[in-house]
């Protein structure tokens, strides 16, 4: 899938809408989510046009996907969730729900999140 650069994070990305921020580096921005379904839920997305994990893995160089996970880990360490603990999680394609076609990592947090997945059938 080609990225499009009309995505809702693109746009925040170019700063052509608002985010709620809390953290930016040279490769990743971290904001909160507009629709929290945590009391901490943080969303990192890498500077780079990637539609998805697959596509970041695939195509963004080491540096980059390093400092991008390094990023992760630094918004943890400033959001204080390290401790009590964090669900880092990501979206791929249909079956993943993914609804923003830029790659992006949400950190939920804030209580117990319970198990992974819960059953829908
Ligand atoms: P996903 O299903 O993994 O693609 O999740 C996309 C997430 O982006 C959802 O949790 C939305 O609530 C969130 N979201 C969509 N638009 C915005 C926005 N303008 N600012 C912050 N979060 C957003």
């Amino acid at each position: 899938m080609a990225y499009d650069q009309g995505n809702v994070f693109a746009k925040i990305l170019r700063g052509e809408i608002p985010c709620n921020k809390v953290y930016e580096d040279e490769h990743a921005l971290a904001f909160h989510d507009i629709q929290p379904q945590a009391p901490v839920h943080v969303l990192v997305i890498p500077k780079g046009p990637y539609v998805s994990l697959d596509d970041f893995c695939a195509e963004a160089p080491a540096e980059t996907i390093a400092g991008f996970f390094r990023a992760v880990g630094e918004v943890a360490r400033q959001l204080g969730i390290g401790g009590p603990g964090y669900r880092m999680l990501t979206n791929v394609g249909v079956h993943g729900h993914q609804e923003v076609m830029h790659f992006h990592v949400h950190l939920f947090a804030g209580r117990p999140l319970g198990g992974m997945i819960r059953r829908s059938e």
